[in-house]
């Protein structure tokens, strides 16, 4: 494009809107995030992350959206001319602009294109402009349909799915759908037939399980057995036997699924099962009692409800995961080497979990606690913490991994900025960095004074463990635990026993 031979980077927005604020924690913003990024980076646009027009949790339905949140903003910064011409703003899809009626979010997309800013959706790489619609006026069309089918997502969603049921349902009765068949089952002169040493195994599987043997119990007698697995190597896993349990093809029924794409995610969509399309290893009745009592004890919490390393550690003899068990050896809570306890393939001893705990808050509720109580800047956006000092945040032990990281991020960035101390800073009050400090190194200070004594804080400290550390390993031999920052370094933790 002719406007980009301009010698200054021509500059990209980028506006993130979430339906509800409870997606705030999902993986909307950072694919949002990273969608713009990638843009940017192919087409040499410089994207102002400093500006970045979020609208968290206000819905783009009735065009909230655009009268209240930051796109009213953006609007008005274009209509005075602070967003130079020729600058990008980069969403994810057009529904992100506007769920409104047709009208209005043709009005919001034509306002923004005739004031000079191009906008590109991302998810189908197309770009809007004043230059490629008078090029392409189709783009409009095609621009239109868009708002239209955002505005009726619910409705076009299940009529879909109706069509492709019935659809399927017809392809069913005349081929057989997919070649790749069940792992008990075999095709045999063009009929599908199960092989009996393995639906014998299954039928057992499901008897183990209908007396209350969780998936871990019955892959660990499996393996003290020696029974071979079926289309692999190694040893029967939990999930293995999980899965089994959870596969209604046992019973024969085959179930149907549509795969949609909402907001560039490809979500699977059951639309409805075939019975008895295959041979009936397990009868239904079993395969419900047996569905009903693994999904009561799922129910019963996640792993991190219990545990708040959860998904955090591994084995530092064999780099399995380290889990939670209820009743170890000695009856106390104890961690345990997944590879050990499953398969003996490591012979790493338990370690007392109340141990690793409490040594692990004493640890990381002073090194988070040093200069964090901050309040909130007149400055829009900005944070201090309460002595009014931004820069002594940097001096914070436990800010100090994550200035390395954050440095180069800014490095690669925004190149123009490095060597400036104030740009660190400002990166930190931005959404990423508040959520890294505030939020996180609160959660810790709180856990260390208040101890973790509901299933609540549990599960929200092993979030921000999770976010603060990218993984960590424990010796469960000595209990010395290092929780790690990437690059960026990492802590030791010892606990004593
Ligand atoms: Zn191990």
């Amino acid at each position: 494009m002719a406007r980009q031979v301009a010698q200054a980077p021509i500059r990209a927005y980028s506006y993130q809107r979430f339906s509800s604020p409870s997606q705030a924690n999902g993986d909307s913003l950072a694919r949002q995030t990273a969608l713009a990024r990638a843009y940017a980076e192919q087409h040499g646009l410089r994207l102002d992350e400093e500006l970045t027009y979020r609208d968290l949790g206000v819905s783009g339905f009735r065009g909230k959206n655009a009268a209240h949140g930051e796109l009213a903003c953006f609007l008005e910064a274009v209509r005075a001319g602070q967003i130079p011409e020729g600058s990008f703003l980069l969403i994810e899809s057009l529904d992100r602009l506007s769920r409104d009626n047709i009208l209005r979010a043709q009005a919001i997309l034509t306002n923004l294109v005739v004031s000079g800013v191009n906008v590109v959706s991302l998810a189908d790489n197309r770009l809007y402009s004043e230059e490629s619609l008078s090029d392409d006026p189709l783009g409009l069309i095609y621009a239109l349909l868009v708002f239209i089918r955002a505005n009726e997502e619910s409705a076009t969603k299940s009529m879909r799915a109706r069509q492709a049921w019935t659809r399927k349902r017809e392809a069913v009765a005349s081929k057989v759908l997919s070649t790749r068949l069940p792992e008990w089952l075999t095709l045999e002169d063009g009929r599908i037939v199960p092989i009996p040493e393995r639906a014998e195994l299954l039928k057992r599987i499901f008897t183990d399980a209908e007396k209350g043997q969780p998936p871990q119990l019955i892959a660990e007698a499996l393996n003290e057995e020696q029974v071979p697995r079926w289309s692999i190597n190694g040893p029967w896993e939990r999930t293995t036997i999980a899965a089994l349990i959870n596969n209604r093809r046992v019973t024969g029924a085959l179930p149907l699924y549509e795969f949609v794409y909402k907001r560039n995610v490809q979500n699977r969509l059951p639309i409805g099962v075939v019975g008895g399309y295959f041979p009936r290893i397990i009868e239904p009745e079993v395969f419900l009692q047996v569905w009903s009592i693994c999904s009561n004890r799922r129910r019963g919490g996640s792993a991190a409800k219990r545990n708040v390393f959860a998904n955090l550690l591994r084995c530092a003899d064999c780099g399995a995961d380290v889990r939670h068990r209820p009743i170890g050896e000695g009856g106390q809570q104890a961690l345990v080497c997944a590879a050990a306890s499953i398969a003996h393939r490591c012979d790493a001893p338990e370690h007392s979990y109340a141990a690793l705990e409490s040594a692990a808050l004493a640890h990381l509720g002073p090194w988070s606690a040093e200069g964090i109580s901050w309040v909130r800047n007149t400055d829009p956006g900005g944070w201090r913490n309460s002595r009014g000092a931004p820069y002594r945040l940097l001096g914070n032990a436990a800010l100090s991994l994550h200035n390395d990281r954050l440095r180069s991020d800014i490095a690669q960035r925004f190149p123009d900025r490095i060597g400036e101390g104030p740009s660190l800073a400002d990166y930190m009050t931005t959404h990423l960095g508040r959520r890294y400090l505030m939020n996180d190194c609160s959660t810790l200070v709180s856990a260390a004074a208040t101890g973790l004594s509901t299933s609540r804080t549990r599960v929200n400290t092993n979030a921000a463990l999770r976010r603060m550390f990218s993984h960590g390993t424990v010796d469960l031999r000595t209990g010395t635990c290092t929780l790690s920052c990437g690059s960026a370094g990492s802590i030791e933790i010892r606990s004593h026993t």
